[in-house]
């Protein structure tokens, strides 16, 4: 039996379509591309209980993925990320029926694993020797580690602000690694005269079809953890999208094998108040975004001022009766460091950003005391060292601790 059933590659835009065995980036039309899969072939050969016996990493789902032939396969174990129930930040924010999708804990830190997992495998089935990105940290650092294995070689370009320890990923890897004294928008645009001057193979969000198939597996994941059953809302920390596009591709086509049944969640894009393109092409019900003047947020993987699949992001909040949402800086630090308190979880700010947004949600009564809310951690609190900062009391070794009252 196929190890996957992709059919062919498919423009969202002009409708036109491409073979899936050659290197595609953008639609001639200038669009990002879409997969397809012989889903109604599938359907008569798979059933969900096939899964119960299959490895607990996101391959598990190799049907729905783009890889052909197992071989090509780069992994480190990605994937079936834990979905945590939130009681004590739940009651808190009334909302009882929380959950977190905890991506924290996926190889590299953060859920851009998934997209370098898929991405990286397929580009060495494809004969990919060397490729190129713009990255805000994370994806750069996913991608270097994932092409080291893969032994593809890896040029990135992120911002000299991005999180310090992104870098050192890169380094460690091996990668070709430059800082851009600005925003990944000026990366993106010294990754496209590299592109363009050494025929590399262009891996910046979406211009390669295949890093959102890696990442809709969260989408699937979710389902299969509550029983392949879907939530009523499901908040996702938006950038480039690719997340929200991917987690609304697959909950469709588990609905089409028949594997869920009913309404899809609600979709929520959370932005920050520095750099909320989406939110703002969504409250004038838009459908695409304008490019964001100088953005700025300490949640940097979603410092994104204009995303190519923003007409993809926001028919996914249109079609499914979702919304968009922007958030302060300072409230997510605070709630950064509420969830630590009250859960035991440290998650990054874009995390975070998440858990507001189902506060203030909850407040205007848009999401409803017996919903079932899942909001995604992208990444560990340990990526971000710099986000929590309070004076510590040093001791001398002969020292005794004074424990007051209060304490
Ligand atoms: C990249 C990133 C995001 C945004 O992801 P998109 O799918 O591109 O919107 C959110 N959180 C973290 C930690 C990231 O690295
Ligand atoms: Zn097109």
């Amino acid at each position: 039996m196929a190890y996957s059933f992709i059919s062919h590659l498919a423009c969202p835009k002009c409708q036109a379509e491409y073979f899936p065995d050659e290197k595609h980036q953008l639609c001639s039309c200038g669009s990002p591309l879409l997969v397809k899969y012989n889903l109604e072939k599938m359907k008569k050969q798979i059933k969900r209980e096939d899964l119960l016996t299959r490895s607990s990493d996101l391959w598990r789902y190799h049907e729905l993925l783009p890889v052909q032939n197992p071989s090509n396969v780069v992994t480190l174990g990605e994937g079936m990320t834990p979905l945590v129930s939130m009681p004590f930040i739940g009651k808190d924010m009334f909302i009882p029926q929380l959950f977190m999708k905890d991506e924290g804990i996926i190889p590299t830190g953060t859920f851009k694993a998934r997209g370098a997992a898929v991405g990286v495998s397929k580009a060495k089935e494809l004969g990919v020797k060397e490729l190129a990105m713009p990255t805000n940290g994370n994806a750069g650092a996913a991608w270097a580690l994932y092409s080291a294995r893969a032994g593809i070689q890896c040029t990135i370009v992120m911002p000299v602000d991005a999180p310090a320890i992104t870098r050192n990923e890169c380094i460690a890897a091996d990668s070709k690694l430059y800082l851009v004294d600005g925003l990944i928008s000026d990366a993106g645009k010294i990754v496209a005269r590299v592109i363009e001057e050494k025929g590399l193979y262009d891996a910046s969000t979406l211009k390669e079809p295949y890093r959102i198939e890696g990442k809709k597996t969260m989408g699937i994941e979710i389902a299969e953890q509550l029983g392949w059953k879907m939530p009523d809302v499901i908040l996702y920390p938006t950038g480039g999208g690719v997340g929200l596009i991917g987690i609304y591709k697959a909950l469709n086509e588990l609905k089409s094998l028949g594997w869920v049944e009913g309404e899809l969640p609600r979709l929520v894009a959370v932005q920050a108040k520095g750099c909320a393109p989406i939110v703002k092409a969504w409250e004038e019900g838009k459908a695409s975004s304008e490019f964001w003047p100088d953005s700025e947020t300490i949640a940097f993987g979603i410092n994104v001022p204009k995303a190519l699949g923003d007409f993809l992001v926001l028919e996914a909040l249109y079609q499914t009766k979702g919304c968009a949402i922007s958030i302060d800086d300072e409230e997510i630090l605070e709630e950064q460091k509420k969830i630590a308190t009250y859960e035991g979880a440290f998650i990054c700010p874009e995390g975070a950003s998440a858990f507001v947004a189902a506060r203030r949600l909850r407040e205007t009564g848009w999401i409803k005391k017996d919903d079932c809310v899942v909001a995604l951690n992208t990444g560990a609190g340990i990526k971000y060292p710099n986000t929590v900062q309070r004076q510590v009391p040093i001791l001398q070794p002969e020292d005794r601790i004074q424990i007051s009252l209060e304490l």
